[in-house]
């Protein structure tokens, strides 16, 4: 379940991890002159990095990346200004800052494009039997689970059932599809392999910020503490705040900078496990609702690209093409779970804020904070809804070899469907993409 955040909204709703709302920034603008507008626990751009890119890209490409992609719900016209031989990118409004991008005249005379991720097509050919040979992959298993399942809201239980926590899940899949991925070839790192959190910060580190963030959006007095789980007003509370600092803000940024510092992947499969909403975790909904979709990068709203980071992040992935190995990456990873899960495609009931990619019928763009910050091509995957009376049933059935009869259908246990189809489908894409010179 990826998860979107908006404090003010206090009923259940389906979340997305989205980075970011328009009303963290002036916070942390105050008392500078020309005031940098920074997202919640952002990190201050180095636009000096994009010169390393300068005439890496054609106008054309530039201009479909930008259009098609990335800003596909418009922006301010100053952030982006595409002319003839170079863009004008928006580093500071207060300062009238701007950083210019030299485009390529044209595809043969381009340079190559800086980066420490290996596409496909670079890697050397493969024996049939060990297809991924040499391909570095680290897995992110979603969320933390564990005694953190209840705080990330990733926890529900039905009567006297195992307690359905999302984070043991992910881990759980990791754990499978590591295993295969070694099998085949592949280097396998994991972002997250216990369920510990990886950032050293907790939540009373965040109590003054998440103070200042409840000021600043108009709850002048704060409240310390959450009433019960029940509380409507919970999001109000300065624990609520300091918790999803803490394990959403700054656990993913520390995972984040795992992945770009130390692992150097050519890939990140994130793995989630998506639902429906539940409302009472004692007392859970269920449904017959069951879907799968895969998300990559792009799509930022436009109150997104105000932020001087996540411009900035944005116009590094752009130039560093990930989208060109990760939408038809994605494209071929759903297409093996779809036909291993015989899932039908999600579709999100507004476009506010994703954008339909690639062929599959499965892939949305969405900004979120793994997709943005993992310096390399990323694919999130979204199967199976967890509250869905299948589904749940499977989950209670737990790991097991061969098949079982749940719900009078023959099944593999959950967990190695999701593992195989997963591999299955690094299999159908690298085997084609290997070596094929770029
Ligand atoms: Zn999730």
């Amino acid at each position: 379940m990826a998860t979107r955040f908006n404090w003010r909204v206090v009923a259940w709703r389906r979340r997305i991890v989205r980075t970011s709302t328009c009303l963290f920034a002036a916070i942390f603008a105050a008392g500078l002159q020309a005031a940098e507008n920074i997202s919640v626990l952002g990190n201050k751009p180095r636009w000096n990095v994009l010169e390393h890119y300068q005439q890496t890209i054609t106008r054309d490409e530039f201009a479909h990346l930008v259009n098609d992609v990335y800003g596909t719900h418009g922006f301010a016209p100053d952030l982006i200004e595409i002319k003839n031989d170079a863009a004008r990118i928006l580093m500071n409004r207060d300062a009238r800052q701007f950083f210019t991008l030299r485009f390529a005249a044209s595809d043969s005379s381009r340079k190559s494009v800086p980066r420490l991720w290996r596409t496909a097509k670079s890697l050397s050919p493969s024996k049939e039997e060990k297809p991924l040979s040499g391909l570095k992959i680290a897995l992110d298993p979603g969320h933390l689970g564990g005694k953190w399942a209840k705080m990330e809201e990733r926890w529900f239980q039905v009567d006297q059932g195992k307690p359905v926590q999302e984070g043991d899940l992910t881990l759980r899949v990791a754990r499978l599809l590591a295993t295969r991925l070694r099998d085949l070839g592949a280097k396998v790192s994991f972002v997250r392999s216990t369920d510990e959190p990886t950032t050293g910060k907790r939540p009373d580190d965040f109590r003054e910020l998440a103070r200042k963030i409840l000021i600043k959006n108009g709850v002048p007095q704060p409240r310390a503490d959450i009433l019960d789980p029940a509380d409507p007003e919970k999001e109000h509370t300065i624990r609520w705040q300091s918790e999803i600092l803490f394990y959403r803000y700054s656990e993913i940024r520390r995972r984040a900078a795992l992945v770009n510092f130390k692992l150097h992947p050519d890939l990140v499969i994130c793995l989630h496990f998506n639902a429906e909403g539940w409302g009472d975790p004692n007392n859970p909904s269920l449904t017959d609702i069951n879907h799968l979709h895969l998300l990559v990068n792009g799509s930022y709203m436009a109150q997104e690209l105000e932020f001087d980071d996540e411009r900035f992040e944005m116009i590094r992935r752009l130039l560093s093409r990930a989208y060109k190995e990760e939408l038809p990456l994605a494209d071929t990873i759903a297409a093996a779970m779809a036909r291993e899960t015989v899932l039908p495609p999600y579709a999100y009931p507004t476009t506010n804020s994703t954008t339909k990619v690639g062929a599959s019928g499965y892939v949305y763009a969405r900004n979120l904070l793994a997709t943005r910050l993992y310096r390399c091509p990323v694919v999130y995957c979204e199967p199976y809804v967890m509250n869905s009376k299948d589904v749940l049933a499977r989950i209670q059935a737990g790991d097991y070899e061969g098949t079982r009869n749940i719900n009078g259908v023959e099944r593999k246990s959950i967990f190695r469907e999701y593992a195989d189809s997963v591999a299955d489908g690094l299999v159908d894409y690298y085997s084609k993409a290997h070596g094929s010179g770029d």
